[in-house]
């Protein structure tokens, strides 16, 4: 780490959880390690927060909610602050992306990418803030009805490990501009990027205890989170098991939840697709961030004619781009994020061999030069998988593709939907009215035609099914973070006398 950096990283390790505007210790004293993947090196000790402080947490976004002046500003007034942020994390980009990739191993190329997507949402839902309406209708009974777009209140946000920056950009961004009050308790693996956003949010002039952070390891902080009366939404993105019991909860307290869960995504190339790009594709449609996507298309179907020759293909590519120093802007693929992580991947490679998929590729760990002991795992490739296996239909969530063979449009639809989880999908074809058959036919939350793995923030992204139900980016997402008011206004007169 360069002098600037090891600053950077005690400061905000020193520094503790962001509460009600401060910096405070956790309120039971811990601390944790963050540890590199790439060495397995120590990073910092952060503040380990528990059920206390979300208590606190949680006051504090309550109070600011309730009586401070956030939710009572103009929309242009919030846009301010939101633009301001967006400007600092550009000035601030290599470092935040350093932060992350440091924490959990996503190459600097993709974290890079990343700061950068993170500036376009805040700015789009700045442009948006100030244009959060509702509608008229007239006349309407005895007189005419207007609906008002108010803030929901006190946000509850719970984000992985796998896209730390953006995945907390898409809950934080809207749920600010339409003037909510926020606690966000990230990843314990990557607490740092979120530290360093609320720093940037008190650079930028929020009002004390709109956004409150607080990291913690283990269940505990974001049960607590789930569970608190005073939360009136939680916006949730990981682990479908999770989802499922956070879904649950809710019901205790009738608070609002948006889930973006896990996904088992099904790419199909046919025959006629443009075969070069297919396969580029599919590769890093699945090998991005060592498999730790959730829209990774990590079910491939390829159509008989031309199977071997996409397997060929992508052994080739796979045997290019092996991982390395994540560090290093030439680097695509780097190490899984923890040992869990990795552990998961070795279980499910041994597993994929006893359920009789033919390895092709990879099955084992990577030891770049100098990265020794850090969890890399080499890109790895099961052929003439079939979709019963649990390799097909279980989310791995690391560097591992199952490839699986059909013979007709109709057979490769009924693949692809035959999964609990709907999050993406793609079809590579040249054959125009398939492509789009395909993608109306496909139960996912969204499909990429001859591409995968794109965004935009103004595009809604989620899932279907075990993948959850809700959308995230775009402009419904704004209005997710608001309750709709219907005022009945009455114009007729009593009568006199
Ligand atoms: P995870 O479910 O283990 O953890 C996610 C967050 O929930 C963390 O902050 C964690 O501390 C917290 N948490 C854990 N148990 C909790 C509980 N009982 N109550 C409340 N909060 C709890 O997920 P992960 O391992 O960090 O991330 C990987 C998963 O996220 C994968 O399944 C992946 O597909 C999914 N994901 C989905 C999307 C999407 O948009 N659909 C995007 C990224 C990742």
């Amino acid at each position: 780490m360069t002098d600037v950096l090891t600053s950077t990283v005690e400061t905000l390790a020193r520094s503790g959880l962001f509460i009600g505007g401060s910096w405070t210790a956790a309120a039971a004293g811990g601390v944790y390690q963050t540890v590199n993947p790439a060495d397995r090196s120590v990073i910092a000790e952060v503040a380990n927060g528990t059920a206390a402080d979300i208590e606190a947490a949680v006051q504090a976004a309550r109070q600011a909610f309730d009586r401070g002046s956030w939710p009572r500003l103009s929309g242009h007034e919030r846009a301010r602050v939101l633009f301001a942020v967006a400007d600092l994390i550009e000035r601030d980009s290599e470092e935040i992306a350093t932060l992350d990739t440091l924490e959990m191993g996503k190459p600097i190329s993709s974290t890079r990418a990343e700061v950068a997507a993170a500036a376009a949402i805040y700015r789009y839902y700045a442009g948006l803030a100030g244009d959060l309406s509702g509608s008229t209708h007239s006349p309407v009974g005895n007189g005419f009805v207007y609906t008002l777009r108010e803030p929901i209140g006190v946000i509850g946000a719970i984000t992985p490990f796998n896209a730390p920056l953006v995945l907390a950009t898409s809950k934080l961004a809207p749920a600010l501009a339409a003037g909510n009050t926020v606690v966000h308790k990230p990843s314990d693996t990557t607490p740092l990027s979120a530290l360093k956003i609320a720093r940037l949010f008190v650079e930028a002039g929020l009002p004390e205890g709109v956004l409150n952070v607080v990291p913690g390891t283990g269940a505990g902080p974001g049960i607590a989170l789930v569970a608190h009366p005073a939360v009136d939404k939680i916006a949730f993105t990981g682990s479908t098991g999770v989802g499922q019991q956070i879904i649950k909860a809710s019901a205790d307290t009738f608070k609002k939840v948006s889930v973006e869960l896990g996904g088992k995504s099904a790419n199909i190339v046919f025959a006629d697709a443009y075969l070069d790009q297919a396969i580029a594709d599919a590769f890093f449609g699945v090998f991005y961030t060592s498999g730790q996507l959730c829209v990774a298309g990590s079910r491939l179907l390829v159509q008989r004619p031309v199977y071997d020759q996409v397997i060929e293909g992508l052994v080739k590519t796979a045997e290019s781009f092996q991982p390395g120093d994540p560090m290093d802007p030439a680097t695509l693929i780097g190490p899984l994020a923890h040992q869990a992580q990795f552990d998961r991947v070795s279980d499910y490679v041994r597993l994929g061999r006893l359920e009789g998929a033919e390895l092709v590729t990879g099955g084992h760990p990577a030891h770049p030069q100098g990265f020794e002991s850090g969890w890399f795992y080499a890109p790895t490739i099961f052929s003439n998988v079939r979709n019963d296996m649990r390799i097909a239909q279980e989310e791995i969530f690391g560097p591992v593709l199952g490839v699986i063979p059909f013979d007709t449009e109709e057979e490769a639809v009924a693949i692809a939907n035959d999964s609990e989880f709907g999050l993406a999908s793609g079809v590579q074809t040249a054959d125009i009215k398939r492509a789009h058959r395909v993608a109306a036919a496909m139960r996912a939350g969204g499909c990429w035609i001859n591409t995968y793995n794109q965004w935009d923030q103004s595009i809604s992204f989620g899932g279907r099914k075990a993948s959850g139900y809700s959308r995230e980016l775009g402009i419904g997402t704004l209005h997710a973070y608001t309750e709709s008011k219907s005022v009945w206004v009455g114009l007729q007169s009593q009568p006199e006398g």
